[in-house]
């Protein structure tokens, strides 16, 4: 028995599933997790030895690669000066005020823990600055653990095969109100009906979790349009696009800016951290200065920030974002080609450095078309990446990430084993 599976056999008596988010688990694989040891710039190594190359990155965290020797060296020295006060530190200041600069939506910006708490923050603040109780979200958009949002939410769900969650009230459910992605008319219909009633839409304004699925022409802008006339608060979600597709995030690629935005993954540079951030009238509802409440023992966390900083230190600098749609690009070049050569129905999305390939012979533009997916064909696939030594998302449902250490070498050996893996689809799902 290898190291990883003698360690989940041990983990699973103790943790439920054992392990500590569903989306690790490799259940939609028919596998077993990989525990891991280390990992160096694009690689992770098991325990039993094997090297991987990575496009997991942590699910978002790991734009620099693993390990980065500036982020280690800063964490190294804030660690000496201690790793929690309660007190405030001019850490959150420098990183609040990166972040504003970054992202020009955002005037003031609450540092949290995690991206969950991010949203289930914006939503709340959404709804103490509006008045309103009801909530539109898009089909398939994951927007973290919260009980408003766990309704038709994406990868982690779709997955595991359950429709939403237990334990979510009905009640809670009931302010939710979910439409399709990039579907501009169904969003009208709602509005019709409940004009005064929604605090807020919130999406992923590039879905990350049912797959990569960019907005159609035009879809962001609408929604902007439209938010705007009903006087309801739009919301992206930028946990995972945030300094991934642009260091302003989706809002800059797309020039659409939202009234508010969550943050997570990369500004926390591998530490748990999340934040949201907006327009200056609506941030100063926040307590202590506004009457919705929202605390957090080791929000803004100094080792978090620390790494958070350093990150986005090098993430500012000339050109980082050409080099990551460089790499997209090679990469997606060599796996089209596979793709023809080997004949099979797939299609590869990619924006920048997020990418999925669909295991599906039509466009994916919703969660629909994503549902449409073949996930026993996707199973084989990854089961053999994994035995090339590549180390992927465990389910069809989601993306993968390219970080800055992704060299030619890498990408390329990438590439090879795409050629081999969808060789193996075809033949054993017999497309
Ligand atoms: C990952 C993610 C979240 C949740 O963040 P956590 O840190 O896992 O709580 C929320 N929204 C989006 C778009 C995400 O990708």
């Amino acid at each position: 028995m290898s190291k990883s599976k003698e360690l989940f056999s041990e983990a699973k008596k103790y943790i439920p599933g054992g392990v500590n988010s569903p989306a690790r688990a490799f259940k939609a694989v028919e596998n077993d997790p990989l525990f891991i040891e280390q990992g160096k710039g694009a690689f992770i190594y098991d325990v039993d030895g094997k090297k991987y190359i990575d496009y997991v990155g942590s699910w978002g965290p790991m734009i620099l690669g693993h390990n980065h020797p500036a982020v280690v060296e800063a964490l190294q020295q804030q660690l000496m000066k201690g790793s929690s006060f309660g007190a405030p530190t001019k850490l959150e200041t420098i990183l609040a005020e990166m972040v504003v600069e970054g992202v020009s939506s955002v005037d003031k910006v609450r540092m949290v823990n995690s991206g969950t708490e991010a949203t289930m923050s914006a939503l709340r603040l959404a709804r103490g600055y509006t008045g309103r109780t009801k909530i539109i979200k898009m089909e398939g958009c994951y927007h973290g653990h919260g009980d408003s949002l766990l309704v038709e939410a994406g990868s982690g769900i779709t997955t595991l095969g359950i429709a939403g969650s237990a334990g979510v009230p009905a009640k809670m459910a009931e302010e939710t109100i979910v439409v399709p992605y990039n579907d501009i008319s169904a969003l009208e219909e709602v509005f019709k009906e409940y004009s005064q009633d929604v605090a807020a839409v919130i999406l992923e304004p590039v879905t990350g979790n049912m797959g990569v699925v960019a907005p159609k022409n035009g879809y962001l802008e609408s929604l902007r349009e439209i938010t705007k006339k009903y006087g309801t608060l739009l919301i992206f979600d930028e946990v995972m696009t945030g300094f991934r597709l642009a260091y302003g995030g989706a809002q800059e690629l797309y020039q659409v800016e939202p009234d508010l935005t969550t943050f997570g993954k990369i500004i926390g540079g591998g530490l748990p951290v999340g934040a949201y951030g907006g327009k200056r009238e609506i941030m100063n509802y926040i307590a202590p200065e506004g009457p919705v409440y929202q605390a957090g023992t080791l929000s803004g966390n100094p080792l978090a920030m620390t790494a958070g900083i350093s990150t986005l230190k090098l993430l500012k600098e000339e050109g980082v974002y050409n080099t990551l749609e460089e790499k997209g690009k090679l990469l997606e070049a060599g796996i089209q080609e596979n793709i023809r050569k080997v004949d099979i129905p797939v299609v590869f999305s990619r924006i920048g450095s997020m990418f999925t390939l669909f295991f599906n012979g039509s466009d994916v533009t919703d969660y629909q078309s994503a549902k449409g997916s073949n996930t026993k064909a996707f199973s084989i696939y990854f089961n053999k990446m994994l035995e090339e030594g590549i180390y992927l998302p465990p389910s069809q449902f989601e993306a993968n990430f390219i970080s800055l250490t992704h060299s030619k070498d890498e990408i390329e050996a990438t590439v090879e084993a795409n050629y081999k893996a969808l060789l193996e689809v075809k033949e054993k799902a017999k497309l």
